[in-house]
C-alpha cells in the first residue's frame, strides 16, 4: 500500500453527546460516515480504517492538569456531584453541560487523535490520517470551553513530541472560531507553530486570535493569526490562504502538518457569520495536501472540528477525504443518503448536490462595492503582515 490514508472511526463517537438541544450533535459524524460509505470511499484500496482507543490518564495529563482530569472523571461518574463547583472547570449548563460518562467519551476522542498521529508518524505507507471526531481546540489546561472537554489536538501533539522530542509541528486551524486552546498550550514552544484562520474575535467566541498574539519567550513568532471579517467569501478566503499557507510552511519546514478542519465558516452555519460555501473545501484540501507533500515531509494529520449544520459537515468532510485519496467525486448525492438526511434532520433543507457551487457572499459583495473594497483592503493588510512580520520572524527564530 503506497501513499495510503488512515481514517479513525467508531460508532462509540456518538457517546460525546451534550444532549438533544446542544448544537454539537454527534449525528453529524454518523451522517459523515454514511456519506463516505455511500460514495464508496471506505472500500477504496488506499483507505485504511481503524478503530480508536481511549487515551490513558498519563496521555491526557500531558495537556491537562491532574486536578482538571480528576474533576472531569468525578462529574462523569456522578453528574449530580456538587461537592466541588463544576463552574471552576468550565463545566455546567450552557456550552459544556455535564453528562454521564463524559470522561470516557472525551478520552476516546483524544485516543482517536493519538491513533491517527501514530499512523501518519510510524507507518511508512500512510501519509495522511483523519480523525473526524476530534478538533476540540478550545479546551484549556484546567478547564473546558466551547464544547471541548479535553483538547485532543494538544494530546496528539504531545504524543508526537514524546515519539520525537525535537519534532517540529505546524498546526493549521480553519475553524470559524479561533484555535485558542491549542495556541495557549504551545504559546512558548517554538517547535509548535500554530496558525489560525477564523472569524475575528471582535465578532465571535472566544474573542481572541488577533494579529498581535504572536507567542511568548522562545515561542515568540510561532503563533500566527488571521482574524477574518464576517461575510468573507470563498474567493477572498482562498486568495489569502493560498498566498500565505505554502509560504509559511515552506519557511517553517516542519516534520508534520496537523490541521483542524472545522467547517463552520460555511454561510449556513447557525453559529457564525462567515460566507464560505462547500466548494471552497475542495480547494482548501488541495492546498493542504500539496503543502504537506512539498513542505511537511509528506505527513498530514487531519482532525475534525466545528460545524453545526448537519448537512454541511458530512459533505465538507467527505470532500476532504476524497481529496486525501486523490479522487474527484461527481457533484451529486446518493439517494440513500438523502433519504437518511430527510429522516434524521427534517428541519434542514435537503441538499441535492455534494457541493454548493455558488459563492453567495461574493455575489452579495458585488452589489456593495464599498464593502467589498474595504474587505479586500483588510485582507491585503493581512497578507502584508504575513510577508513583513510573520515569515521574517519564523525565519529568524528557527
Ligand atoms: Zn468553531
Amino acid at each position: 500500500m503506497v501513499h495510503a490514508v488512515g481514517l479513525v472511526y467508531t460508532e462509540e463517537y456518538q457517546s460525546y453527546n451534550f444532549g438533544p438541544t446542544h448544537p454539537l450533535r454527534p449525528l453529524r459524524l454518523k451522517l459523515t460516515y454514511s456519506l463516505m460509505r455511500e460514495l464508496n470511499l471506505l472500500d477504496h484500496h488506499s483507505l485504511k480504517l481503524l478503530e480508536p482507543r481511549m487515551a490513558t490518564r498519563e496521555e491526557l495529563e500531558r495537556a491537562h492538569s491532574s486536578d482538571y482530569v480528576n474533576a472531569v472523571k468525578r462529574f462523569s461518574e456522578n453528574p449530580e456531584d456538587r461537592s466541588i463547583s463544576p463552574h471552576l472547570y468550565g463545566l455546567g449548563p450552557g456550552d459544556n453541560p455535564i453528562f454521564k460518562n463524559m470522561y470516557k467519551a472525551s478520552a476516546l476522542v483524544c485516543g482517536a487523535s493519538i491513533i491517527a498521529a501514530d499512523l501518519v508518524w510510524n507507518k511508512e505507507e500512510i501519509h495522511i490520517s483523519f480523525n473526524p471526531a476530534g478538533g476540540l481546540h478550545h479546551a484549556h489546561r484546567n478547564r473546558a470551553a466551547g464544547f471541548c472537554i479535553f483538547n485532543d489536538i494538544a494530546v496528539a501533539i504531545h504524543h508526537l513530541k514524546k515519539l520525537k522530542p525535537d519534532i517540529r509541528i505546524a498546526y493549521l486551524d480553519i475553524d470559524a472560531h479561533h484555535g485558542d486552546g491549542v495556541q495557549e498550550l504551545f504559546y512558548e514552544d517554538p517547535n509548535v507553530l500554530t496558525i489560525s484562520f477564523h472569524e475575528s474575535g471582535k465578532f465571535l467566541f472566544p474573542g481572541t486570535g488577533n494579529t498581535n498574539e504572536i507567542g511568548e519567550g522562545p515561542g515568540k513568532g510561532f503563533s500566527l493569526n488571521f482574524p477574518l471579517l464576517p461575510g468573507t467569501s470563498n474567493r477572498m478566503f482562498l486568495k489569502l490562504f493560498r498566498y500565505c499557507i505554502p509560504k509559511i510552511l515552506q519557511a517553517y519546514s516542519p516534520d508534520i502538518l496537523v490541521t483542524q478542519l472545522g467547517v463552520d465558516m460555511h454561510y449556513n452555519d447557525p453559529l457564525t457569520q462567515m460566507g464560505l460555501s462547500i466548494a471552497v473545501y475542495r480547494d482548501i484540501a488541495q492546498t493542504m495536501r500539496s503543502s504537506a507533500r512539498d513542505y511537511c515531509q509528506n505527513r498530514w494529520l487531519a482532525i475534525g472540528g466545528g460545524g453545526y449544520s448537519m448537512t454541511v459537515v458530512p459533505r465538507a468532510w467527505t470532500i476532504f477525504l476524497s481529496k486525501m485519496l486523490d479522487i474527484d467525486l461527481k457533484n451529486e448525492l446518493p439517494d440513500t443518503w438523502i433519504a437518511e438526511v430527510k429522516k434524521d434532520v427534517p428541519y434542514e433543507d435537503v441538499p441535492i448536490l455534494l457541493w454548493d457551487r455558488d459563492d453567495k457572499s461574493e455575489v452579495q459583495l458585488l452589489s456593495h462595492p464599498e464593502i467589498a473594497k474595504m474587505m479586500i483592503d483588510y485582507n491585503k493588510d493581512l497578507k502584508r503582515i504575513c510577508d513583513e512580520e510573520y515569515i521574517p520572524r519564523i525565519i529568524s527564530g528557527k
